[in-house]
């Protein structure tokens, strides 16, 4: 039984470029120090600013066409600073999720003295990432818009101009969770704004005239309205999620691909970091998780040949059919 049979490279032997330095030169891995995680995508990039546009609206409306005017001082006062601090925690947490790596996999390191170093053993697969050139861990995907493969892929959000990943879905949970309260707060004011106005004189209850002030207070309905229903739906999806220990790609895959699943409280701690405690809803304190070993789960066993991947070609399902106990090296 060869550990390394002349086909043990036969994809990039077929296609040699993955070889090449240029192609595949491993680069350094997390990143040299102070190398900020940012995607450069102008789509992502615009939903962002208009994230962050929408949320200074919200705060604009709040505070200086229903809280500053008011003279029930303990009401704009204790109103304004809980308003202030979920905005706070929701912008937070929004630059949180942007600027953390999700869980990159190094990137080129699909190289032959890599895989040598692996020391496969008959019955384990490597997968590689032909689009970046990098062996895809266990429950990885790749992005074609961070164009990289992300650990523990949920989706590519444009809002935060980041992949959800392993490393940064409690910021994204905390972002649309701030979203849901502020907007529900939002709501509450209006809705008390309009009925004290109705009481009251139209004039008196906004430093605006009485028309700027109805089109500011129905904006600022539509705009929380929309966002209270797209962001818990999202908060729930995505506690769903963590709570089954399985990613949206997962979810997608499930009838291609059974996973078995370990979804437990352990998973909810893990991603929120530790035990409960108000840490868990600080997105300035990281989700303890440990430091994630680069090799983990690059190495994968298959028990039969029909474990293997279905993108494998019919070609190369031929030619492993050939030699079962040898190693490969998989296109995913
Ligand atoms: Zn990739
Ligand atoms: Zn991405």
């Amino acid at each position: 039984m060869m550990l390394i049979p002349t086909h043990h490279f036969r994809d990039i032997e077929r296609k040699p470029e993955y070889l090449q330095p240029e192609k595949c030169a491993p680069p350094p891995f997390p990143g040299p120090v102070g190398t900020m995680w940012f995607i450069r995508d102008g789509c992502g990039i615009a939903c962002a600013i208009v994230t962050w546009f929408l949320v200074l609206y919200a705060e604009f409306v709040v505070l200086f066409v229903m809280l500053v005017p008011s003279r029930d001082y303990a009401y704009s006062i204790i109103n304004g600073i809980v308003f202030n601090l979920l905005a706070f925690l929701a912008l937070a947490s929004h630059c949180r999720a942007m600027l953390t790596d999700p869980g990159a996999v190094p990137k080129g390191n699909a190289t032959k003295e890599f895989i040598e170093s692996l020391q496969l053993k008959p019955g384990q697969v490597v997968y590689k990432c032909p689009k970046c050139c990098s062996i895809k861990p266990d429950r990885a995907h790749h992005c074609s818009v961070c164009k990289r493969c992300i650990r523990k892929m949920d989706h590519h959000c444009p809002w935060v101009n980041n992949c959800v990943g392993e490393n940064n879905q409690k910021y994204f949970v905390l972002f649309t969770m701030y979203i849901a309260l502020i907007s529900l707060h939002a709501l509450i004011m209006v809705g008390f704004h309009f009925l004290h106005c109705f009481e009251e004189d139209w004039t008196k209850c906004s430093s605006f005239s009485p028309p700027t002030t109805v089109i500011l207070l129905i904006l600022l309905c539509f705009e929380a309205l929309l966002f209270l229903i797209f962001t818990s739906v999202m908060f729930g999806t995505q506690v769903h999620s963590i709570c089954t220990d399985e990613t949206g790609i997962e979810r997608l895959q499930r009838t291609k691909q059974p996973r078995e699943q370990s979804g437990s409280w352990k998973s909810v701690q893990e991603a929120f970091g530790g035990n409960f405690s108000l840490n868990w809803f600080n997105p300035f304190t990281r989700p303890c998780q440990p430091e994630t070993p680069i090799d983990k789960g690059l190495v994968r066993q298959v028990s039969s040949l029909s474990d293997v991947d279905n993108m494998e070609t019919a070609e190369s399902q031929l030619e492993a059919t050939k030699d079962r106990d040898s190693v490969e090296v998989l296109d995913e």
